[in-house]
Parts: C-alpha cells; structure tokens; sequence
C-alpha cells in the first residue's frame, strides 16, 4: 500500500476528531464575532474529505492535495472554504513530483500560506486564521527546522500554533465578517485560527506518533 493511503486518511480523521471534539468552542467563537456556521462549515469538508479517503491510493502527495484542495473548494462553505482550498491546491503546485520530505513540506506549506494571504487579501495581525498559519510557516522554513528532533518540532510547532491563536483576542479584525464588528471584535478569539490550530496540533500528533 503507499505512503498516502495510509497517512493522509489518517491526517484526515485526526482533523475530524479534533473538530468534533471542539465543535461548541469553535461554533461559540464565530457565533460572537462572525455567523456562527464556521464549524458546520468544516465539518462538511471533512467529512467529504474522509469519503474519498480510498481515492488518494496510488496518487501522489501533490496528486492528492489537489485533490484535498479541490474537495475543499466545493464542499465547505464560507470564506473559510475557498481559504483552505486554496492552501492545499497551492501544495499541489509547489510539491510536483518531488518525494515527501521535511524540507519539501516546510516550502509547500510556505507556498499555500502565501497563496491564502493573496487569496484573501490578508496578513499576520487582522485576527484570522493567518495568525496561526504564518508562524507555523515561518517555523517550519527556519533552517534550524531541518536538522532538529522531530519531537521537539512537532511541540514547537504547536505552540507556535497556540500563540497565534491566543494573539488573535485581542486583535480587531479587519478582514472576514469579524471586520464588522470593528473595535467590538475585541476580546474574542477568531474562529479560523483556532480551527487551524487545531487541526495542526492534530497532524502533528499524527506524524510524532509515525
Ligand atoms: P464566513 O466568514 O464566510 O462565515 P467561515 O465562518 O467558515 O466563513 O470562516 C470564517 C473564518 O475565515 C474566520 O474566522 C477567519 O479566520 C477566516 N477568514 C475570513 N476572511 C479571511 C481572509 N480574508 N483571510 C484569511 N482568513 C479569513
Ligand atoms: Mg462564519
């Protein structure tokens, strides 16, 4: 069996549980500054993600991230949705027929947050799910990144992944429905970053326990 026929479905039911289990927190975070469908959103994704789940044999990683991106793009609604597509078809693009590695990972990822920031016309600071996917990029571009102890990546990235999302309380949105709100959106974390940190965390844990 490939590589990918095991992994990414497991990746794909890490994201899932996670979610599940954090459905009320992250419904109750776009219900204050957003519309409150965030949750519904990506659970829709994920479960549309989990039924192709033998689709992805045989592909590869950049075969099956355009079509995790794809999937995405049509299945979750929302702003969030054409945001997440986005980022994995941009993987895709970046990874080619390159082998998965760390170092291959680290720029892919590197690509698809870019692409997120053009897409959505975004950046670090407006109280988004970019508060979490730019330090995690950032972070797994070091240099310093490719040579350390996978565990000790891995517990990095997710509390890198934590910062970003703790950061966003007190930040006024200035993108997405949250930018409504302006000065009101104060004092509650965004909905997209805590989903991303969530399912990172959950990846992560996926590849520490491989
Ligand atoms: P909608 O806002 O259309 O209801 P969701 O509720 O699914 O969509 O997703 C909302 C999340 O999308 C926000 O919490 C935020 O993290 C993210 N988001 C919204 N607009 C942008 C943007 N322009 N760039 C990056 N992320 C964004
Ligand atoms: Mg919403």
């Amino acid at each position: 069996m490939s590589e990918i026929a095991t992994t990414l479905p497991a990746l794909i039911g890490a994201a899932q549980q996670t979610i599940a289990e954090h459905a009320e927190e992250i419904a109750q975070l776009d219900q204050a500054i957003g519309d409150g469908d965030h949750v519904s959103n990506l659970q829709r994704g994920l479960a549309a993600l989990a039924q192709q789940a033998d689709a992805f044999s045989g592909l590869t990683w950049a075969a099956a991230l355009q079509k995790v991106g794809m999937t995405v793009m049509s299945s979750v609604g929302g702003a969030s949705g054409s945001l997440y597509g986005t980022l994995f078809v941009a993987m895709s693009k970046q990874i080619q027929q390159q082998a998965m590695s760390r170092a291959v990972l680290a720029a892919a990822f590197w690509q698809g947050v870019e692409s997120v920031k053009l897409r959505g016309k975004a950046d670090q600071g407006e109280k988004t799910m970019l508060d979490v996917l730019i330090p995690v990029a950032q972070l797994l571009a070091r240099p310093e990144s490719q040579g350390y102890p996978l565990a000790d990546l891995i517990a990095e990235v997710k509390q890198v992944a934590e910062s970003g999302v703790e950061a966003t309380r007190d930040m006024i949105a200035t993108k997405g429905r949250a930018s409504f709100l302006g000065e009101r959106s104060k004092g509650h974390l965004d909905a997209g970053a805590k989903s991303s940190q969530l399912m990172i965390s959950a990846i992560a844990d996926v590849f520490s326990a491989s």
